[in-house]
């Protein structure tokens, strides 16, 4: 047998090619195969849709062997398995759903190691039995999938996970690898510790989805708000999050009265009812699922292209796992929440008043700490995506995302923002810090409440200084005050708001603040697209994407697994977009690996033909360049400016130095950096030797040229990493925009 350690990546990337028809590793994925096939523990953390599953499917095929696989949910392990067979990889599931005559097939076929993966629900640990059944195969690597259920920090605590430090017992030479999406540094140390995790490699990716676009909007009509997001997704599969059984059933039932075929799913249905939803979402028999969060680990249907909060979610973690279902196949999706203060209002009543029934109260400023930061996110002025991953401790560097309301443009800037936020920012110096939002806001609004006049607090020169806003404004206005770093609000149980350094700085002049009106949305707007979702229909004929998904769903009702064990989405457009007429030429499409050639190729080219006949169409597309363009046809984008690039382009205009720039705008140094690369793309500068040296210059272009220009990274390696990303980007950016000026 030849031995796991020290394979090469080489090996592992045919077997990708072959099984699952990718031809490349998305981040991190190399690594974590990595430490799999050099038989290291290992923690992996990716968002959802990062390509978990493959970091230790690829492995195990290439190992040999059996590699046990602990996944929480039977649905969840039986469509791996079925996935995993359609593409070919012989894989088992050992749980309590198998009839004893299937599970005595099963067992024989496991101890003659027929499985490279056989996947074991955490209650089957109990029996002991897994030793005897695998004595003479070798087992290369266990995997633990959503390994946060192992840890009561996490929002999916399973006690049955605790069952896992068996295998340790059970297989104590073999290496231990756990996968979570969730991002929180406290469950990732508890899985740690819990699986005695040995000197892991810890690999932790971005959290950011670039192909889901945020949204956020003023709740004002539920009902018709939340349709006209399912009319903008007609045919697309969605979730609409609920707080209340009693709001999702309402809501369901209005939907279908309005001829949507729409599902409700909470924990107070039977079990078979949420069965049968669960499983008539997956086969596409059923679209829109509207549920509580009860409706969570279960959804593995990749396609979800929307899903709507009518209230808000219980805190930043959880908006990011239930938006974080949309979108799985990278295709663009969107998220919708629709925002009310009077939630936060009602749910810290709920949540005050049940800590006042319970023993141990020592979890209420928890709570309550994270309902703020998550009312914080919703009424900031903080791009959506930068906000979200930076609660999670990671930078965003780009200066837009073009996929939140903030930088599409939904919203309206507040004119002079700054003298706003000095007045705000005033009001709180009056009081010395010793309020809270709700205090400030009277004042600011000129109340005439007891509260107010009992401090002599009317007397002040802030009293009524922003009279003419709503109080939802200037809470907004707050939060986006703290969101930007420059004021504070405690974390107690009755939270003050305080000043900071870079308060001062703001009402001195010395800093700049940006405040947006959330609620002036233009009423029957058609929000602007995502640049995610217009790259990816490029080319793409939607008829034939509509027949060859009617198709999918045709086969997989006749093999009985749900549609995307088929093929994905990105399949299915890729097709539309190239129409192959041969197998040769569907081979080379994204996630069609040889065995689903063979299967399936001809009815999808027999398909493909007709329509193309019919209607036409040119068949055989050549693909685009499969790398991409280069760094130098990567051009300036079409966004309107915000109001802070028009600030700091003023700036960069006069030829001020990074330093220089940082001490003007009172933005750190760090963030500078793609503002400037922004404005080189964006005007076109004749020089940019104000901030990169000729010789320097001379350089990186010469390696740019060198190394193909197609990414930053060969760049970096052919200067010998001695010339920074920074820098490489503005010399790339610059010579691209003199390029197009030819
Ligand atoms: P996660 O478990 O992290 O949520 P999945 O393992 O379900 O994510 O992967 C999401 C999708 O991306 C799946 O359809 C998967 O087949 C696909 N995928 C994974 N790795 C790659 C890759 N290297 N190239 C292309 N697609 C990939």
């Amino acid at each position: 047998m030849s031995s796991p350690i020290a394979q090469p990546l080489d090996a592992l990337m045919a077997v990708v090619a072959r099984h699952w028809g990718y031809h490349e590793l998305r981040p991190l994925q190399d690594q974590a195969m990595q430490a799999t096939l050099d038989g290291r523990d290992s923690l992996v953390v990716l968002p959802t849709g990062g390509g978990k599953s493959l970091c230790y499917q690829a492995p195990a095929v290439v190992l040999g062997g059996t590699t046990i696989v602990v996944s929480p949910l039977i649905a969840l392990m039986k469509d791996q398995v079925d996935g995993l067979r359609a593409c070919g990889v012989a894989a088992a599931q050992l749980d309590s759903s198998l009839t004893a005559n299937n599970r005595a097939t099963t067992e024989a076929e496991v101890r003659a190691g027929r499985f490279h993966m056989l996947f074991v629900s955490p209650e089957r640990l109990l029996q002991n039995d897994l030793p005897r059944l695998l004595a003479n195969v070798p087992v290369p690597a266990i995997a633990i999938d959503e390994a946060h259920c192992i840890s009561h920090w996490g929002h999916d605590f399973r006690p049955e996970y605790r069952m896992m430090s068996r295998l340790r017992e059970f297989f104590p030479q073999v290496s231990v690898h756990a996968y979570t999406a969730t991002a929180t540094e406290q469950v990732r140390r508890d899985i740690v510790t819990q699986l005695a995790l040995r000197d892991p490699a810890v690999l932790v990716g971005n959290f950011d989805r670039p192909n889901l676009t945020y949204r956020i909007w003023p709740r004002n009509d539920t009902l018709k708000q939340v349709c006209e997001v399912i009319d903008r997704h007609t045919g697309e599969a969605g979730i609409v999050y609920c707080m209340r059984r009693k709001d999702v059933d309402e809501l369901a039932a209005s939907l279908r009265e309005r001829g949507v075929n729409a599902r409700p799913y909470h924990a107070g249905l039977t079990n078979e009812l949420r069965q049968a939803t669960q499983e008539e979402f997956a086969s596409e028999r059923c679209d829109i699922v509207v549920a509580t969060i009860a409706f969570g680990m279960g959804i593995d249907r990749s396609n979800v292209r929307f899903v709507i909060h009518i209230a808000l979610p219980k805190s930043l973690e959880h908006y990011q796992q239930e938006t974080g279902r949309a979108g799985r196949d990278g295709l663009e999706a969107e998220c919708v929440l629709l925002y009310s203060g009077g939630d936060v209002v009602s749910m810290r009543a709920m949540i005050t008043k049940s800590a006042s029934e319970a023993e141990d109260r020592s979890f209420l400023p928890s709570v309550l700490g994270h309902l703020d930061d998550i009312d914080r996110y919703a009424r900031g002025a903080v791009c959506r995506h930068k906000a979200l991953v930076g609660y999670f401790g990671q930078d965003y560097p780009e200066a837009s995302c073009k996929a939140c309301d903030l930088c599409l443009g939904d919203t309206e800037d507040v004119p002079n923002a700054v003298v706003v936020a000095q007045k705000i920012l005033s009001c709180v110096a009056r009081v010395k810090g010793s309020f809270g939002v709700v205090h400030v806001l009277g004042i600011l609004r000129g109340k005439n409440v007891d509260t107010i006049r009992k401090r002599g607090h009317d007397q002040l020169t802030v009293f009524g200084l922003l009279k003419d806003a709503t109080d939802n404004d200037v809470r907004d206005w707050i939060y986006q005050i703290i969101g930007q770093g420059a004021l504070v609000q405690t974390t107690d149980e009755f939270p003050k708001l305080v000043l900071n350094d870079a308060s001062w700085e703001v009402m001195r002049g010395k800093r700049t603040i940006r405040l947006v009106q959330l609620a002036r949305r233009g009423k029957g707007d058609r929000p602007q697209k995502s640049e995610a979702a217009i790259v990816s229909w490029e080319g793409v004929d939607e008829g034939l994407f509509e027949v060859l998904r009617q198709l999918r769903k045709k086969v997989a009702a006749e093999r009985q697994v749900p549609s995307y064990v088929i093929f994905s989405d990105t399949t299915l457009r890729e097709l539309a977009r190239l129409r192959p007429s041969t197998l040769a030429g569907m081979r080379a499409i994204y996630g069609i690996g040889e065995a689903k050639l063979r299967d399936l190729g001809q009815a999808f080219l027999d398909v493909i033909a007709a329509h193309c006949n019919e209607f036409g169409l040119k068949a055989d597309i050549e693909p685009p360049k499969p790398v991409g363009p280069t760094l130098f046809e990567q051009q300036a984008t079409t966004a309107p400016l915000t109001s802070r690039q028009l600030e700091l382009f003023a700036l960069f205009r006069q030829g001020l130095s990074l330093e220089e720039v940082s001490r003007r705008s009172g933005l750190a140094r760090s963030t500078l950096g793609d503002y400037l690369a922004a404005y080189v793309r964006h005007e076109r500068p004749d020089s940019i030797a104000a901030w990169v040296d000729q010789p320097t210059y001379g350089r990186v272009l010469a390696a740019a040229m060198q190394t193909g220009g197609t990414r930053l990274k060969p760049i970096f390696l052919a200067l010998g990493e001695a010339v920074d990303y920074e820098t490489i980007r503005l010399v790339v950016a610059h010579a691209a925009g003199q390029a197009g000026e030819r």
